[in-house]
């Protein structure tokens, strides 16, 4: 064999995997479907990233009614790490546990906060997270303290704050992955730009994948990056008990690669994609899918963009996503069930809302984004098996969805209106998103201890194949309601130290 590992996907599973595994001396394979992500002057331009979706797939996939909907994934080297928001927070202590919801149970999952607590600073430290201890009382427990220091406000975030504080709640610097430094600027390539969150960083200042691991990665010499290869089937041994060739499609050509270690890290939708797609004569119903979990349980967040007006207070911030607050995380006033978290987006700008409300005149939208300041509401959507993802009858990849939970989310929406009012915002337009969000992705092949009702084991290894590791957002069982990427660089780390120790 060519390879000792081959990791399918770049992302922040794939990316970090290989980072993880860079120094120990085995022969690495990285197979990325996509190239890098050119940099160019339209990496920062709202109207082609937005408008003209310039650097999204122009796949198509069906929802449940078969419609059709274009996914907002970015197949580059780094995966969607590449344009994210670069927030990178930790799951709750309590999200590691059994939580019950208005609709149903977050289920426990099989690894502890406390086992995954080392992994999670080593990420951060990987990824460059800023943030400050104390502020938040949902913050879990830390054997050490943020890598680097919180990014400030500006200002009119350190004034809004302020007016949030007397309003009751516990308003926090964001944990932002950036390379920043505020004491000395030039030894940072982050400038606090108006284009982070949703566009790729013109100058690498952001915390990603391609930047924080797969380039160092590739320095060991260990490790090969495959471009442009996209995997589109992994063949079984004759018992169907170990991978014995990925299928990769290249420049026209099809090859067949082998390696006795494979991961799977394609992002949670194409991860369970390609097992289904990888059904044989032992696994009929998809590769690693004798639980019949494959596809199933996929979650993506509830999600709403709240926009808050106030049409007397001019805003000049520039980068805004610094603050965010967790007080109605695990209940809300008068209610007894968890909520979600808030926090601030990249600010808007006409062009990036030209596509949703074309009939409005540019000077309004302009006044509008001049007075405004926009947040991300985030709340936790359930696991359910009937939401999943499936194949149609040519192969394209079908998201059945029902939204759950979503009670709970509208309050935290309300909620946050009033203290939004009270903070001297009267104007507030909310937007939740719909299935077309597939940002945070995950738990399509959900790991557990039982491997009749889960399709990986506590390490990422699928039950059925002994070789097979699926290391990106699939493994999740319960998606939390904070941002998932620091929590699959995390497990993909303790993937990587559990390989480390067993071969
Ligand atoms: C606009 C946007 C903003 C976001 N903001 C945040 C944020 O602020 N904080 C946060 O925590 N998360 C954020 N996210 C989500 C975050 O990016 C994902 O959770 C994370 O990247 C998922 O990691 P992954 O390894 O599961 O998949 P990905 O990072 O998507 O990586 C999958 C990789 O596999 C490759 N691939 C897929 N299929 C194949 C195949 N068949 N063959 C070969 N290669 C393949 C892809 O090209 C890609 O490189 C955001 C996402 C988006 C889109
Ligand atoms: S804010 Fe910093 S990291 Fe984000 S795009 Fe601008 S320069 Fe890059």
């Amino acid at each position: 064999m060519d390879y000792d590992i081959i990791i399918i996907g770049t992302g922040a599973g794939g990316g970090t995997l290989a980072y993880a595994l860079a120094d120990w001396g085995k022969k690495i394979l990285l197979i990325e479907r996509g190239g890098f992500l050119p940099h160019e002057k339209q990496n920062w331009s709202p109207e082609e990233v937005f408008d003209r979706a310039r650097y999204k797939t122009s796949e198509i996939w069906y929802d449940r009614d078969d419609k059709p909907l274009r996914p907002g994934m970015n197949y580059y080297v780094g995966g969607n790490t590449k344009v994210y928001g670069a927030a990178l927070p930790r799951f709750r202590q309590e999200d590691f546990g059994e939580l019950t919801h208005r609709d149903g149970i977050s289920p426990a999952w099989p690894v502890s906060y406390a086992e995954l607590e080392p992994y999670y600073t080593r990420a951060e430290k990987i990824y460059r997270v800023h943030g400050k201890i104390g502020e938040d009382p949902t913050d879990p427990p830390r054997s050490a303290d943020f890598p680097y220091p919180p990014i400030s406000h500006e200002p009119y975030i350190e004034e809004l704050a302020e007016k949030l504080k007397d309003a009751g709640l516990h308003p926090y610097h964001y944990h932002m992955g950036l390379d920043l430094n505020e004491q000395d600027r030039s030894l940072g390539a982050c400038v606090r730009c108006n284009t982070c969150d949703g566009f790729p960083c013109l100058l690498d200042g952001k915390s990603d994948a391609h930047i924080n691991a797969v380039l160092p990665a590739l320095k060991s010499g260990n490790v090969t990056l495959l471009l442009n290869a996209l995997v589109k089937k992994l063949h079984t041994n004759a018992r169907g008990d170990e991978i014995s060739a990925v299928e990769v499609e290249r420049n026209g050509q099809t090859e067949m690669l082998q390696a006795p270690i494979v991961v799977v890290a394609c992002g949670a939708v194409n991860s369970a994609a390609l097992l289904l797609r990888s059904a044989n004569d032992k696994h009929p119903n998809g590769l690693a899918n004798s639980s019949d979990q494959v596809g199933r349980n996929y979650m993506s967040h509830h999600g709403t963009v709240a926009m808050a007006v106030n049409p007397t207070k001019r805003s000049d911030v520039i980068f805004q996503k610094t603050i965010a607050i967790n007080d109605y995380y695990f209940r809300g006033p008068h209610y007894a069930f968890p909520m979600g978290n808030i926090q601030a987006v990249g600010k808007l700008q006409p062009g990036m809302l030209t596509a949703d409300v074309a009939y409005v005149p540019r000077p309004v939208l302009k006044y509008i984004t001049n007075h405004s300041c926009e947040w991300w509401i985030m709340s936790e959507d359930l696991p359910d098996p009937n939401n999943r993802v499936q194949l149609t009858r040519d192969g394209s990849i079908k998201i059945a969805r029902k939204f759950n939970n979503m009670e709970p989310h509208r309050r935290l929406v309300e909620t946050f209106k009033q203290d939004m009012r009270k903070a001297g915002y009267p104007i507030y337009i909310a937007k939740e998103v719909g299935i077309e969000f597939l940002a945070h992705q995950c738990g399509t092949a959900r790991f557990g201890r039982d491997p009749k009702t889960s399709a990986l084991n506590e390490w990422c290894r699928a039950w059925d194949v002994q070789n097979l590791y699926v290391v990106d957002a699939s493994f999740m069982p319960s998606s939390a309601a904070m941002n998932p990427a620091l929590t699959i660089m995390a497990m993909a780390l303790r993937v990587g130290d559990y390989l480390r120790s067993t071969f």
